[in-house]
């Protein structure tokens, strides 16, 4: 347990007067804030970072839910995304452009079982016609 009081960052702003990072953010092992702790500038920079995209993403309402969306594993499926993607633009949740890649992601799933399913339809009919030659030689046969 770690019983230190929390003090003052030891270092100075490029002024010269002393750091005034609020105590509890200053770690008592080495009296360093996080901005002035060993790479702490560039932390910093990405914490900046991920909380401009955390807010820019609740200006463009939030998104979906990922709960909101099945496993894109059926046409079935590729219809409740369109059917959420579509009640999220209406509702203004999703911004346009994010809606247009998503539809276009199930546009393209779609195309993607579609050609899956020609492939094993194709193969199949492949056997059950070599089975039907193999059928013929042996009527030819006796
Ligand atoms: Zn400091």
């Amino acid at each position: 347990m770690n019983t230190r009081q929390p003090r003052q960052c030891s270092e100075k702003t490029r002024d010269g007067s002393p750091c005034g990072a609020p105590r509890e953010f200053v770690d008592p092992d080495t009296g360093l804030c996080p901005a002035h702790s060993p790479g702490g500038t560039d932390r910093l920079r990405d914490a900046g970072r991920k909380g401009a995209a955390a807010t820019a993403k609740k200006l463009r309402g939030g998104g979906l839910d990922p709960d909101e969306l099945p496993s894109l594993d059926s046409p079935q499926a590729a219809a409740v995304w369109l059917e959420a993607i579509g009640r999220a633009v209406a509702c203004g949740r999703l911004a346009n452009r994010d809606a247009v890649a998503a539809t276009k992601a199930v546009r393209e799933w779609l195309r993607a079982h579609e050609a899956g399913t020609v492939a094993e339809q194709v193969t199949e009919l492949r056997q059950k016609v070599e089975e039907l030659k193999k059928g013929a030689q042996l009527e030819v046969v006796k």
